[in-house]
């Protein structure tokens, strides 16, 4: 799809821009993290969550003090976003922290001792709602009391204000449902194509219905680097960049938008200079694509000759052509969760054997790593939760709970459908069974028993399956797996570094969390012992070893990695050029002197210089 030439405006209702002033259109810049590379051009897209869908009207009189609790806890969840809004707008210019901040006051008020609070919890008592239905009918109440007010002769002025607080309830009405509801799915079929879609926040989910082709980029005020949002978007090749204060609450309809998914700018309304600056950069985006696309087919071999394992992650089946011309040997990590997203029912296993077996058709003999489900963290499906699998609330820190592994020996029935599904699927092709979120031995040790329970049912039901199961790895992506790999390696076949969950877990800092996205830090020394620690474990007991977390994407810290003794690397696709261009220009040796030096330091900020400078002081570095 053609990025260059921007679409004409859309003139679509925005997130929340019904609410403000009219305004001549400036060019405005604001800066987020860049997560997934590219230049788009194009007009704003702003998207609500999905219009809540309320199934519960009526409830009983003995179901009063219920309804009530869960008022009182989707008005304090409300408010805790709002106010995390409101806190992350200090880094927009005072122009917009002005038009912005008192719009997002009004609402917290209004989530306060109000009139519309007091109302629906009325409503909720003595006419027997559901608190949905509560809040829809008071706030519709209120609304219409507020147009009530315009007499015939009232000035367009003052006719636009009295709109301005209708809008004002209704907004704050559509936050409380959908806190209420926890509404599922969220629509993107009226996304005009070519258009930027900027949103508060996008799930994970979300970003899985969205459609590379028909988009030209993504931008969210909130989450981080390596979330699993940014993962997906760069999954999908589309230009991103996500933790934009106040973008949504600043564009206006019919604004159009420059992003820049490798510096983290997105202009709003951009200037003819930038405009010309901006297409000018697509261009050259789109000739280094076609540059790397050449390296496609040499191998990934130092110059002193040591062959790396160049291998994809899969998040979603529409990225395998991407894979496949990549030049990716195989998919590292296949994350499963796709296949149980924006659905309301678990895939049973004949579905799941389909899907991983076209999977596996497609890499045409080349080996396919299969994660099975790993659940919980800022990974929430609905299936599950309506199931009843899994808790409807979740965890005080879901990302501590019930998650990976955790929840799959907790159902084992899930596991076993998962595990069924591969091993039938392995007749394809080369498989292996990767395990999630593992902490302890006696997991591996009873997930391998479920995994063994499985063939042996297979074997008797007549279904076909390899003679030897295929190899089951487990995932190191916390300091308890990193420190205990020795022990792990007895147990595994292989293991899978996930430096994402590592690293947030090492650091205590949500990888999905914008407020402290600048903490989150692969290169911290404490992540890179333990990547160390649990690569020299696997060495030792001559059993593979990959890294599949966002690091492994990262052109500038191959070297470090391969001076770490790491030979196996998976990424998102469009990054397997790039990081073979590097280990084609670097020698090995210079690269284990290299970390050897950067073990020796304890201070993230050298680490990364030292990072930086390795071209210049370590090894030549060629030219794609
Ligand atoms: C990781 O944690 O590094 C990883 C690869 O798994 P995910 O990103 O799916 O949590
Ligand atoms: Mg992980």
């Amino acid at each position: 799809m053609n990025r260059i030439d921007p679409p004409p405006p859309q003139h679509q209702r925005l997130a929340g821009t019904a609410l403000a002033a009219p305004q001549a259109r400036t060019e405005q810049l604001f800066q987020g993290i860049a997560v997934s590379a590219g230049v788009a051009i194009g007009p704003v897209f702003g998207t609500t969550e999905p219009e809540a869908v309320i199934t519960r009207q009526k409830i009983q009189a003995s179901d009063i003090g219920a309804e009530r609790s869960r008022l009182e806890a989707a008005i304090a969840q409300s408010r805790k976003q709002l106010a995390k809004l409101r806190a992350r707008l200090a880094v927009l210019p005072e122009e917009s922290q002005t038009e912005i901040a008192p719009l997002i006051d009004a609402y917290i008020r209004m989530l306060g001792p109000s009139r519309l609070v007091r109302g629906v919890r009325q409503r909720i008592e003595e006419t027997l709602l559901s608190a949905e239905a509560a809040v829809m009918s008071e706030t519709e109440a209120i609304a219409e009391a507020i147009m009530a007010q315009a007499e015939p002769d009232l000035s367009a002025e003052d006719l636009a204000g009295l709109r301005r607080r209708a809008d004002e309830i209704g907004e704050i009405a559509r936050r409380l449902v959908r806190n209420l509801t926890r509404s599922p799915f969220r629509s993107f079929a009226g996304l005009p194509e070519g258009s930027i879609l900027v949103a508060e926040n996008l799930r994970p989910a979300d970003a899985a219905l969205l459609d590379p082709s028909r988009l030209a980029g993504v931008v969210t005020e909130e989450g981080g680097s390596d979330g699993h949002t940014a993962v997906m978007l760069r999954a999908l090749g589309v230009p991103a960049v996500l933790g934009v204060a106040g973008l949504a609450h600043a564009m206006r309809p019919g604004d159009v938008a420059v992003v820049d998914g490798s510096t983290g700018t997105v202009m709003l309304n951009p200037s003819a200079t930038m405009m010309t600056a901006a297409k000018r950069a697509l261009t050259a985006f789109a000739r280094e694509r076609q540059r790397y696309a050449r390296l496609r087919r040499l191998p990934a071999v130092t110059q002193d000759g040591v062959s790396v394992e160049l291998q994809a992650n899969l998040e979603l089946p529409v990225e395998l052509p991407l894979i496949v011309q990549s030049g990716a040997v195989g998919i590292g990590l296949l994350r499963t969760e796709f296949l149980f997203m924006n659905r309301e029912t678990i895939p049973d296993e004949a579905t799941q054997t389909e899907s991983y077996r076209t999977i596996v058709e497609a890499m045409h003999g080349d080996p396919v790593t299969i994660r099975v489900l790993d659940w919980g963290g800022e990974k929430e499906i609905e299936a599950l939760t309506l199931a009843g699998v899994v808790p409807e609330i979740a965890d005080t820190n879901p990302a501590l709970g019930l998650r990976g592994i955790r929840l799959l020996l907790r159902r084992p029935e899930l596991l076993e459908t998962q595990l069924a599904a591969i091993l039938r699927a392995s007749m394809a092709g080369p498989v292996r069974v990767l395990l999630p979120m593992v902490t302890t031995v006696s997991e591996v040790r009873a997930a391998r028993e479920v995994y063994e329970r499985v063939a042996r049912r297979l074997r008797r039901r007549g279904d076909r399956i390899p003679e030897k199961l295929p190899p089951l790895g487990i995932m190191i992506e916390t300091p308890g797996a990193a420190l205990s790999a020795d022990a792990l390696a007895l147990e595994a076949d292989f293991f899978a570094i996930g430096t994402n969950d590592l690293t947030a877990y090492t650091l205590a800092v949500d990888r999905g969390e914008s407020d402290v996205a600048d903490l989150y830090d692969p290169m911290h020394p404490a992540v890179l012992r333990l990547i160390q620690f649990a690569t020299e474990a696997a060495l030792r007991m001559r059993m593979p070893v990959s890294i599949c977390g966002e690091v492994a994407a990262a052109p500038r810290l191959t070297p470090l990695l391969l001076g770490l003794g790491v030979r196996s690397l998976s990424m998102n696709a469009s990054a397997v050029p790039k990081v073979k261009q590097v280990i084609r220009s670097v020698g090995i040796d210079a690269c284990v002197r290299f970390a050897r030096r950067v073990m020796e330091q304890g201070d993230s900020e050298k680490i990364q210089a030292m990072v930086d400078g390795f071209g210049r002081t370590d090894s030549p570095a060629a030219a794609p």
